[in-house]
């Protein structure tokens, strides 16, 4: 039985989807107007995980996970870039979402996580943005004023008396909050934008209202209940999203469509370096592609997993030792077991180990937990008779079902560094060539090259090369 914290409930309660066996989940994607973060990279890698320890689980999971690709940020970059460049705003924006989309793309295949099964784009849904919109005013739910549309959260709140179901925001608190008139096209002011009139100097749609863009929340209940339906499982995002951008996703959907939007509200804990927020201004922001350039993308989900997900995560120097450690300890782990083909496991101590890593995973996919497991199979491996191969390939199989979960692959050749065992052991017999006809400044530029890629060469006694895998 899989249990799972629901942010909706505030309890941790038994995972039961809407129908059996089938799991439609939905999560809030980036926003591209610059490049990951490694808090971005937390939030696919989290929600990677849980897919594929659901699909583990026998679940057929459909994953949605949106792209923001119009939004404040992003006209503020390409105002810049069409200054800069003298080109029109519309050349401007393409050109800042294309080139951050692709970044996104690259980081995903660098990090290892799949695209998912739908990563729906907001500018690809305005028609169907503008037709829920225009439901939400013929129920009197929405209002136009001067080109653009707002939801009325009051009336919401008098239907329904759950507007704040999910923070546990008090609307008598919101509205000590706010300034009165603070923005004149607004009936109340905690109604929020669905539809945004389109202003000097910016790229905008047509649409029964007049030229404009949708606002934020909006894109994602479209896009989530048009894929997965009204109702669907698991949406889930940063602690971060909860309000005012979960809030109000579940205020338009339930008010559009008169049913419970998703059921199972599922949140990540957010990043801190050195237990600082991260920030551009504190100078600590560190980009995913940076942070994949620096350490094997193993080493990065080793520290994603060494928190629980709900769990606000600190990056630090004294981290990042400690997942290095772990990354060496497993790749002693593949090394030893991947001589031996996989094979079912029947082993008693090596079936207590799975059950013990399945219990820990279906409470809330717990991973540091699960990490714990996989250490305890390093010491049982460690300890057993090796004449014993039926054990080892027994313990190969159970390895591969935690590692495929993890995506992690912990080998010391050269997955992580686009080098195959042969193409390196070439290089040390060239290297070898070149020391025997003195050609040192060869010799010792192959060694250099490899150092660049991630191999380091050490020189035994006896003129032997051996290399290992840069951590
Ligand atoms: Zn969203």
């Amino acid at each position: 039985m899989i249990r799972v914290y629901n942010t909706l409930t505030g309890k941790k309660e038994e995972f039961v989807p809407l129908m059996p066996g089938k799991v439609g989940m939905y999560t809030c994607g980036v926003t591209v107007y610059d490049k990951c973060h490694i808090g971005h990279g937390r939030s696919v890698y989290v929600f990677e995980t849980i897919r594929r320890y659901l699909q583990y689980r026998g679940f057929d999971v459909t994953m949605v996970r949106n792209i923001t690709d119009i939004d404040d940020k992003i006209l503020a970059k390409a105002q810049n870039v069409a200054a800069r460049e003298s080109i029109e705003i519309g050349a401007a924006w393409q050109r800042v979402i294309d080139v951050n989309i692709a970044g996104y793309y690259d980081d995903l295949k660098k990090l290892g996580v799949a695209v998912a099964d739908r990563e729906p784009r907001a500018t690809e849904y305005v028609d169907k943005i503008i037709s829920f919109v225009q439901a939400l005013i013929d129920k009197e739910f929405a209002y136009e004023s001067n080109g653009s549309v707002y939801f009325r959260v009051r009336r919401y709140q008098e239907r329904c008396n759950c507007y704040g179901e999910l923070s546990g925001k008090k609307i008598d608190d919101l509205y000590a909050g706010v300034r009165k008139g603070e923005d004149p096209d607004k009936e109340d002011p905690l109604d929020f934008a669905l539809w945004k009139a389109k202003k000097e100097g910016e790229v905008g749609w047509t649409s029964p209202w007049g030229e404009g863009r949708p606002g934020w929340h909006i894109e994602c209940s479209v896009m989530a209940t048009d894929i997965l339906g009204a109702t669907f499982d698991i949406h889930g995002g940063g602690k971060d999203l909860v309000f005012p951008h979960h809030e109000n996703e579940i205020a338009q959907s339930r008010a559009k469509t008169g049913v419970e939007f998703a059921r199972y509200w599922l949140h990540h804990g957010l990043i801190t370096i050195e237990n600082q927020k991260m920030s551009k201004s504190l100078g600590n922001f560190t980009t995913l592609s940076d942070a994949l350039a620096s350490m094997p993308a193993d080493v990065l989900k080793i520290m994603y997993l060494s928190a629980h997900y709900r769990s606000p995560l600190d990056f630090s120097e004294a981290k990042l030792t400690e997942a290095k450690r772990v990354y060496e300890r497993l790749s002693i782990l593949v090394t030893k077991l991947d001589a031996y083909e996989p094979v079912s496991v029947t082993n008693v101590t090596l079936l207590k180990l799975r059950d013990a890593f399945v219990e820990y995973m279906d409470d809330d996919f717990n991973t540091p937990a699960g990490f714990s497991v996989m250490f305890e199979l390093l010491t049982a491996v460690n300890t057993h008779d090796e004449n014993d191969t039926a054990f080892f390939g027994q313990a190969r199989q159970l390895k591969d079902e935690m590692f495929s979960i993890f995506g992690l692959e912990c080998r010391t050749t050269t997955q992580a560094v686009g080098l195959s065992d042969v193409e390196i052991e070439a290089k040390i017999e060239d290297r070898k060539i070149a020391k025997k006809n003195k050609d040192f400044a060869k010799a010792d530029a192959i060694r250099a090259e490899l150092l660049e890629k991630g191999i380091v060469l050490e020189d035994k006694p006896g003129g032997v090369t051996e290399w290992r895998v840069k951590v």
